[in-house]
């Protein structure tokens, strides 16, 4: 029998293993798959975010997944790649966050809190089944996962639903109440507050200073939301979060902020920014 494996072979293939395993660990570092005790977020792309919770709960946030131009092709060719979700937020009807919510909560056979005049029409043109939609508004919380709280609140922006009616094939357009972000509490009490789309409104120092949010989710891409300068604006000087992480940028040629924008703009705050790209998953 021959050896394949010279010597010099020998020690090309230990190097390749020895590389192989720093790879490996070095993902683990990144993202380590099943720890207890932590938070972890996976984001998808634009505004959507999977996060898991120190319990091991999954709580899907606006959820633009198969239609998404930046989500990984893991998910955006199979929903259910995502896997079990116990809890569904939507903050408003645009496409790029209402997404595949209906279908998301079909699968979990769970509910889909969204504000109050967006899910009445997703369950009254039967988009949604009526048990599977929950009504809430802002200031609003609600309890739906043990130890997990979440308060809606405002979002300066607004909500349409555009819907292809299948008895007549045509697009239509549905009022769809007004957009909301959520102050997500988890079971160790972090607070995540997922601003949803928003443009600047003063009131950010009232939520920031009333609900103490940990790390905040902010779009910065501008045209339908804050742009970079004017979303460091807000953290520095009314949101004061101990970490920010920058969404709502990089999939609609529209909305041109950068993240090295965002980056500048907040040169020599103490806010530790947390930046992401579509699919990584960070952990804290
Ligand atoms: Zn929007």
């Amino acid at each position: 029998m021959k050896n394949f494996l010279s010597k010099g072979s020998l020690g090309l293939l230990l190097a390749a293993v020895l590389a192989c395993a720093s790879s490996i660990s070095g993902a683990q570092n990144a993202a380590p798959a099943g720890a207890q005790g932590k938070t972890e977020a996976l984001w998808l792309g634009q505004a959507g975010f999977r996060i898991k919770t120190p319990q091991g709960k999954m709580i899907l946030i606006d959820p633009w997944i198969t239609g998404g131009p930046k989500t990984p092709p893991m998910y955006k060719n199979d929903l259910a790649a995502i896997g079990p979700i116990d809890l569904l937020l939507v903050t408003h009807a645009h496409v790029d966050h209402i997404g595949d919510a209906p279908a998301v909560a079909k699968m979990n056979n769970i509910k889909l809190y969204g504000p109050a005049d967006m899910v009445t029409p997703l369950t009254t043109l039967g988009i949604l089944p009526a048990d599977l939609g929950h009504r809430f508004n802002k200031t609003g919380r609600v309890t739906p996962l043990p130890g997990v709280k979440v308060t809606a609140v405002q979002a300066e922006h607004s909500s349409l639903l555009v819907w292809k009616n299948p008895a007549t094939d045509k697009m239509e357009s549905h009022p769809a109440g007004e957009p909301m972000g959520y102050i997500i509490e988890l079971e160790n009490g972090f607070k995540i507050w997922h601003m949803g789309d928003t443009g600047l409104f003063s009131d950010m120092k009232f939520i920031s200073e009333h609900y103490k949010p940990d790390l905040v989710m902010i779009p910065i891409g501008g045209n339908f939301t804050m742009a970079p300068d004017d979303a460091a604006f807000a953290l520095r000087t009314w949101i004061k979060p101990k970490m920010v992480i920058p969404m709502h940028y990089n999939s609609n040629p529209m909305t041109k902020g950068t993240l090295a924008e965002f980056q500048a703009a907040m040169q020599g705050s103490n806010i530790k920014i947390i930046p992401m790209t579509e699919g990584e998953t960070v952990q804290f």
